[in-house]
């Protein structure tokens, strides 16, 4: 491989010679089936990866279960304090970690090294959280009665991910997990193994050095099967699914059969919004970051972008020259804005979907083609695009799809009530953005005939979330909250107690029964 890949791989202890070993579950193997890490940028080929065999995933599981049965009997606080050693082995790679989220996934740098600064930020939270998991006493009708509350670990979550957030996803999840007392087993995307392999490496270092078994922790790269295993195998408590719609609505099916919980972070299609009084100086430049920011492979990405009728030509005007200033680049260098898509496949997704666009009639008003000479031709660069459809006809699947490339789709309103509708006309509720200065305006989107989404934001874009507020969506992104807020109350089981310290045994509601 190149010089600066096997670089960017030393530097996190990673040979870059022969295949590497897939799974880890308190020590590292892996004889299954073999994957291959490919760049986005060059094409080349970065590894091969041999994946869990069937035997060694349930191995894996046993041993995860057996780490969850130490795990859970350590204080919080004290398990707090190993996911505040995670944190700083975290940072000390920071830059490293975030070099290699560019090499395999593509997005640019700021945004790798931003992704780790994510999981050191959901690590800072986790810390806190543990020392304040706080469960209820509730009163009792009974006297000398009391009723608590009681946050439990819960048991092995299992964690699939998606390949565009290929170690933040991970980190909301495992840190909240750990606080929990839970033990994590962990399904990356079979097109991001490296990122897996090097936080793995970095978390089981610390968990090793403290005595905590490395299985509380594990890693299981794979595809489709190993994510479908895990789905259905009775031993793991929790599925948190990071991923598609079509994927999504399997797992949560399967997970649902045999009554075990999930959360689901699926897909978006996320608007934005703009009114005659916003400032257009901060909200064409969010629009571009939400549209072309990650070559447009963001959840949170704006695929739908609804202006006002008496300033859409300005809008259009200016955002198109930020378009045109936008140049494809390698992503590791600090300069560019616009990395690669991260798969071949993805760019025929591309060139599908502006065909189509082409078809039934939209303008492409500025972008719609693949990069194919050198230097961008061996990787899978993409013009991002401005469409204008015909109209926006909320049952066509131009507006109803979710299309994982940066394709913006302009509708033109008259009155905020038919911009709010048509935001919420579509299957999914992940993220959506309203632009204004009028307080009545805001009142009215962020109310109960507003935005139906899960992400409401004012003067802010669709995508670019902090991890303070609980993440997710509603409607078929899955409605599943990950990160802050409230979120950690799905990472353990709740066990209401109600105690008796007096000499009677009462019943409830003054129900008789004695003989
Ligand atoms: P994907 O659905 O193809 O794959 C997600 C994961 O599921 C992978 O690990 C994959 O190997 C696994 N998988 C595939 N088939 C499976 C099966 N039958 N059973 C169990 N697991 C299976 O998604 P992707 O292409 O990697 O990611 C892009 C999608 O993820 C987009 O739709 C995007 O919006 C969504 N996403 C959502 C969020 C969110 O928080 N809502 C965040 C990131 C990405």
């Amino acid at each position: 491989i190149s010089t600066r890949a096997s670089n960017i791989l030393s530097s996190l202890g990673i040979s870059s010679d022969g295949e590497l070993n897939g799974v880890y579950d308190g020590h590292w193997h892996g004889s299954g089936e073999v994957i291959v890490s490919t760049c986005p940028t060059t094409g080349e080929e970065l590894a091969r990866i041999r994946t869990a065999s069937k035997t060694e995933l349930r191995e894996a599981l046993e041993r995860t279960r057996e780490a969850y049965t130490i795990f859970r009997n350590v204080p919080a606080p004290k398990r707090g304090e190993i996911v505040r050693r995670i944190r700083e082995a975290l940072a000390a790679k920071r830059e490293d970690l975030g070099a290699l989220v560019t090499l395999e996934m593509g997005k640019i740098l700021t945004e790798g090294v931003g992704e780790v600064q994510e999981f050191v930020d959901i690590c800072d939270y986790a810390v806190g959280l543990s020392r304040m998991m706080n469960g209820r006493v509730v009163a009792s009708e009974r006297p000398e009665h009391s009723i608590l509350e009681v946050p439990n670990p819960l048991g092995v979550v299992a964690v699939l991910s998606a390949f565009n957030f290929p170690v933040a996803v991970y980190g909301w999840n495992l840190a909240l997990s750990m606080a929990a007392g839970n033990a994590t087993i962990w399904k990356p995307s079979p097109t991001t193994p490296l990122c897996s392999i090097a936080v793995t490496k970095i978390v089981s270092s610390v968990l090793e050095a403290n005595g905590v078994p490395g299985a509380v922790a594990s890693l299981v790269t794979g595809g489709k099967d190993t994510g479908e295993a895990l789905v259905n195998d009775p031993s793991v408590e929790l599925v948190s699914f990071t991923g598609s719609e079509r994927v999504g609505r399997a797992v949560g099916q399967a997970v649902m059969s045999r009554f075990g919980k999930t959360i689901l972070e699926l897909g978006g299609n996320n608007a934005s919004i703009i009114m005659p009084d916003a400032d257009l100086s901060l909200a064409v430049p969010a629009v571009g970051f939400g549209a072309i920011g990650t070559a447009g492979q963001r959840c949170t990405s704006t695929r739908r972008l609804y202006l006002h009728r008496s300033i859409a030509p300005e809008f259009l005007e200016r955002l198109q020259k930020l378009y045109q200033s936008i140049k494809p680049g390698d992503p590791l260098e600090q300069k560019t804005l616009l990395g690669p898509l991260h798969t071949r496949a993805a760019c025929e997704t591309y060139s599908g979907a502006i065909e189509h666009l082409k078809k039934v009639g939209s303008e492409i008003l500025v972008g719609g083609k693949r990069f194919s000479d050198a230097p961008f031709g061996a990787g899978n660069f993409v013009e991002p695009a401005i469409s204008v459809p015909k109209s926006v006809d909320v049952s066509d699947s131009i507006w109803t799809t979710e299309v994982f490339a940066p394709i913006l789709n302009v509708g033109i309103f008259d009155e905020l009530d038919q911009a709010i509708e048509w935001n919420n006309s579509v299957p999914q509720g992940l993220s959506s953005s309203l632009w204004t200065r009028d307080i009545r305006n805001v009142g009215k989107w962020i109310g109960p005939s507003g935005s139906d989404t899960g992400i409401v934001n004012v003067n802010v874009g669709t995508s670019g979330a902090e991890i303070g507020a609980a993440f997710g969506g509603n409607k078929s992104t899955g409605w599943g909250r990950e990160s802050g807020g409230d979120a950690w109350k799905q990472y353990v089981r709740w066990s209401a107690c109600t105690l008796n310290f007096s000499n009677q045994a009462p019943l409830a509601q003054g129900v008789n029964f004695s003989a």
